[in-house]
């Protein structure tokens, strides 16, 4: 064997119907003095919860998907003219990406509580939506601290939201298998992760109330981004990255639609994970374990419903070419990319490419 490997320093705590207390300890350890909160307006009631028995100075709501600088800079201002000395952020990926743009600049430790399956709280990855391009970045720096998970906070969290949201972290798990740094590490992080997210994801769609189900799939939505974070972005994530700069298109909703055909992109060319993401499935082969646990759970399947131009697709080949990794299992050419964009595009079943 040979590989390096480098694991994040971050505290995790699972908590079911725990985080009050929690959330009080994490602050305490950090010496919170000013604690910031961040938290959407539709949230504040889930946040008013939480956050109950801690110390919070200063609350911030104006939270927006993708962290457009404007927004990022007040979120700083605030934190530095009313002297925050620790970030709280409670919600989904975009209110862990804002709290990872004020750390960004300012320094500031984060404590996370997520609300979704998003797992941006177990990365060290930021990304910041500037003239309509998101820039992102690799910094220590933005890795929360620590990390306080308690699936009875995910319960509000509609179904469709919950499946597009699962996948997304599916995706992370499906790409770490080929990405620029996987090693057999993350790939045993990301074997673990698909088995927890299908199994939880399966729960949430039979019961929506089932805190098991979520609990399941949040704990393997944490192990996927860890496997993430390590290996870095693979194909799927260019493309997803490409495709929603282009079209402003629902982050996990385009995750969800393009992973089938990444998979059956790259499965016939990569048999250790194709190996791998079969056992974690318990199905002959990966792509059929993905369809019919796609299938099971009624996940979106098109690009075109997700609002994006027929017209839009070529331009968006081209870059997806420039952009994808050179170390790909199956080569990137531009042929094979525009019949997996249209095939993502129209819905159609993904099969794999010879
Ligand atoms: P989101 O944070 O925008 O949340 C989607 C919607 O769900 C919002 O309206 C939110 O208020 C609502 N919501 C969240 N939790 C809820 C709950 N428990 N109950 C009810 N409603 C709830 O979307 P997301 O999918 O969580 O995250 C997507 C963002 O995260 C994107 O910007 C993406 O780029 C980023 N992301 C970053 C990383 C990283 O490593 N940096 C990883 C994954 C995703």
């Amino acid at each position: 064997m040979r590989f390096s490997h480098e694991t994040l320093p971050q505290r995790i705590r699972f908590e079911r119907d725990g985080a009050v207390d929690a959330v009080v300890d994490e602050l305490r350890l950090l010496g919170a003095e000013r604690t910031m909160l961040i938290a959407t307006r539709s949230q504040t009631e889930l946040a008013q919860q939480v956050c109950r028995s801690a110390p919070v100075a200063i609350w911030h709501q104006e939270v927006a998907m993708h962290v457009p600088l404007e927004v990022a800079d007040r979120a700083r201002r605030a934190a530095e003219t009313q002297d925050a000395d620790v970030l709280l952020c409670i919600g989904g990926g975009s209110t862990t990406g804002l709290a990872k743009a004020v750390a960004l600049t300012t320094g500031l430790p984060i404590v996370a509580v997520p609300t979704s399956f998003s797992g941006s709280e177990a990365t060290n990855v930021w990304g910041i939506t500037e003239g309509g391009a998101k820039r992102t970045g690799v910094e220590p720096r933005v890795l929360p601290r620590s990390v306080v998970y308690d699936a009875s906070l995910l319960v509000s969290l509609p179904v469709p939201l919950s499946v597009a949201s699962s996948l997304n972290a599916l995706a992370h798990c499906v790409d770490s298998m080929w990405a620029p740094r996987s090693n057999p590490v993350n790939r045993m992080f990301a074997g673990e992760a698909i088995r927890s997210i299908s199994a939880g994801t399966l729960m949430v769609v039979a019961d929506p109330d089932d805190v098991d189900g979520r609990e399941q799939a949040l704990y393997g939505s944490h192990l996927a981004a860890v496997a993430f974070a390590s290996a870095g972005s693979g194909l799927h994530h260019k493309i997803c990255h490409v495709l929603g700069g282009m079209f402003n298109l629902p982050h996990a909703e385009t995750h969800a639609v393009i992973l089938p055909h990444v998979l059956a992109f790259n499965s016939p060319n990569a048999p250790d994970a194709e190996a791998r993401i079969a056992a974690a499935f318990g199905s002959p082969s990966a792509v059929d374990g993905l369809s019919a646990f796609y299938a099971a759970i009624r996940a979106p399947s098109s690009l075109r419903s997700l609002g994006m131009p027929e017209g839009g697709i070529e331009a968006a080949v081209q870059q997806i070419v420039r952009a994808a990794p050179p170390d790909n299992p199956t080569p990137v050419v531009e042929e094979a990319v525009e019949q997996l964009v249209r095939a993502a595009w129209l819905g159609s079943r993904a099969h794999p490419h010879d």
